[in-house]
């Protein structure tokens, strides 16, 4: 039995240098505060942000590097002070592990946006006073979920309704709450025409929650690999090949909403050419290079093109008591961690469905 009062060893996978192969190695996690939960984890999805990280698309990353924010796990220890969480509880926790927890987005419970930036789940380094870990130097770094165990200060982490199968959780914690914070943030109706470009991890969770609004959902997916999936499985109502030059200008001005989940470059203003006068085009893809935009493609009808990250900590809880009720889970392939390079591989080919989850097991 662990004494997680004290520094502990945690296996783990993860990169030694940026672009690596994913190798199994050992670090040590912090002891546990008062306010610390140690989770087992037990399901780390595998998002394309864990990707775009690894490689370098956004910048410098810290190595080695532990990917993983899609955590879902049951508690082990809890500190003297934790109130939320008992042993044997289901939690998650998401992209971020603190934040000031002072300014004014950190008040709003929007911590996603937190003035002086919120510490990531990896790649990331404490940097605020109130953590144990903080140094005037600049703090330790974070390491993710695709490990045996995380602690994480009660604040940030989650509760997994007990109805949810843990593996089909897990990625809600990113990819669960990317795409159900911009629908409620920017008004997603029934009546709405509503349209999820790109059919990944993010995309065939925001059908979902597009269904689950009441809204008419179109999957726009390049080709029609995707095409009966979306419409029967994912219940989609309509399918748009956006490789179908004459599908797509058929479809011009017909959406009130498109949720663009695209990963890699694309001509942003042909979406834009699909919403209608004051319609809304939203990205939560993170594409590694600009996306020109001409203006008049925006201010002719009045049309809003804006962007959306994750979501707090607060909504993130909502969203995941919303999928309790409704039993929504995300559709995933488990694989050991021994198949991670491969799924990077198979996610950069957008061939999953719709989400790698690693069974921590075999970590
Ligand atoms: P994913 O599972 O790989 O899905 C991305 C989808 O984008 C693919 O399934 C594919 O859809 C489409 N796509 C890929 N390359 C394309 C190209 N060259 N042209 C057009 N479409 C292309 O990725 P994900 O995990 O859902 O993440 C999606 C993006 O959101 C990533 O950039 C990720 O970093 C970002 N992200 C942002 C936030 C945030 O807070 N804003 C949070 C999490 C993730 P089809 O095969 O259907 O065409
Ligand atoms: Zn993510
Ligand atoms: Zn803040």
């Amino acid at each position: 039995m662990t004494d997680f009062t004290k520094p502990s060893t945690c296996k783990c996978y993860g990169m030694q240098t940026a672009k690596g192969t994913c190798v199994p190695f050992e670090i040590t996690r912090r002891a546990a505060h008062p306010n610390d939960v140690v989770i087992a984890v037990k399901f780390a999805g595998i998002c394309h942000s864990d990707i775009h990280q690894v490689e370098e698309d956004w910048g410098p990353g810290i190595f080695p590097m532990v990917p993983g924010h899609e955590i879902s796990g049951e508690v082990v220890f809890v500190g003297s002070k934790v109130t939320k969480f008992a042993v044997g509880d289901h939690a998650g926790v998401g992209c971020m592990v603190d934040s000031c927890r002072n300014c004014s987005s950190c008040s709003r419970g929007e911590e996603q946006y937190c003035v002086t930036g919120s510490v990531f789940t990896y790649n990331g380094k404490h940097k605020y006073q109130h953590c144990v870990e903080y140094t005037p130097e600049g703090g330790t770094p974070t390491y993710g979920g695709y490990s045996k165990t995380i602690i994480v200060d009660q604040s940030f982490v989650l509760k997994i309704p007990s109805n949810l199968d843990l593996a089909g959780a897990a990625p809600l914690l990113c990819a669960g709450i990317t795409t159900y914070s911009p629908l409620i943030h920017f008004g997603l109706r029934p009546f709405h025409k509503f349209a999820v470009a790109g059919l990944g991890g993010l995309g065939h969770m925001a059908v979902k929650f597009g269904k689950g609004f009441g809204a008419h959902v179109t999957v726009i997916s390049r080709g029609i690999k995707k095409k009966e999936d979306a419409l029967t499985n994912l219940k989609a109502d309509a399918y748009l090949d956006a490789t179908d030059a004459d599908a797509m200008t058929a479809a011009m001005g017909s959406f009130d909403f498109i949720l663009d989940t695209i990963s890699a470059q694309h001509d942003i203003n042909a979406y834009l050419g699909l919403v209608k006068v004051d319609g809304k085009v939203v990205l939560v893809g993170a594409p590694n290079t600009p996306l020109p935009v001409y203006a008049a493609g925006l201010f002719f009808q009045r049309k809003t093109l804006a962007g959306s990250l994750i979501g707090g900590i607060k909504e993130t809880q909502d969203m995941l008591d919303f999928c309790g009720r409704h039993n929504i889970l995300c559709d995933v392939e488990v694989i050991p961690a021994t198949k991670i390079d491969e799924a990077y591989v198979r996610t950069k080919n957008a061939d999953v469905k719709y989400r790698f989850v690693i069974d921590t097991s075999t970590i």
